[in-house]
């Protein structure tokens, strides 16, 4: 199983990722995430995408397209992989088609997981992430057992820069232009499964499987 996991940030693509590899044993690729590990760790990536990312903006195409034809070409994507927050522009969408092709393999489906705007704001602006393992909570929707802790591992939560509104909102507006074209871009290779994704997360998941194995 291949996918693509699209919608604006704060859809819920990483929570329900992290649920789906387990139903599928296959592995998450979120360049998010790789970002961030970068980052963290001070490589020179990190620290070229650094700005972008507290910004709100897009890191350069090229920086991305290598990052993940990388992470494409290790061993434990071969029984399959969840893209999460990639390609997000159409030039990410081109490349990634002609990678696959280049390895003979085909997407299976686009999950667009479609969630109000306002809804999202509110979503974003109060999650706080694990700053070890990058376990997401909400600090009213999905709350850990001890405030400001991690349930999984127990380091501490954070407010990640990027979650803060104004650099929320420019995120949303950043993702009307540059992601949300995809959505037409995988309509016409009859690809996408459009699932609403408010309500409980379960019920999303839900939908989500439903779909992809009907
Ligand atoms: P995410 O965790 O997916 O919301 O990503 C956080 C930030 O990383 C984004 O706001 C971008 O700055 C950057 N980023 C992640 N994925 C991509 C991508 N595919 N293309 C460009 N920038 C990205």
């Amino acid at each position: 199983m291949r996918f693509i996991l699209l919608g604006a940030p704060g859809a819920g693509k990483g929570t329900q990722a992290k649920q789906l590899i387990d139903r599928y044993k296959i592995v998450q690729i979120s360049t998010g995430d790789i970002l961030r590990e970068n980052v963290k760790a001070g490589t020179p990536l990190g620290v070229n995408a650094r700005s972008f990312m507290e910004k709100g903006l897009l890191v350069p195409d090229d920086v991305i397209i290598s990052m993940i034809e990388e992470r494409l070409s290790k061993p434990d994507c071969s029984n399959g992989f969840i893209l999460d927050g990639f390609p997000r522009t159409v030039s990410q969408a081109d490349a990634l088609g002609s990678l696959l092709k280049k390895m003979g393999l085909k997407l299976n489906a686009c999950v667009y997981v479609e969630v109000p705007e306002e809804d999202l704001i509110k979503r974003l602006s109060g999650r706080r992430v694990c700053n070890s393992c990058g376990e997401s909570y909400h600090v009213f929707f999905n709350k850990p057992k001890n405030e400001g802790v991690c349930d999984k591992c127990g380091a501490g939560l954070i407010h990640r820069k990027d979650d803060h509104e104004d650099t929320v909102r420019n995120r949303l507006k950043v993702y009307h232009n540059e992601t949300h074209p995809l959505l037409d871009y995988y309509t016409k290779q009859n690809i996408v499964l459009k699932i609403d994704g408010t309500g409980d997360i379960n019920d999303i998941f839900k939908r989500i499987t439903a779909g992809l194995e009907a």
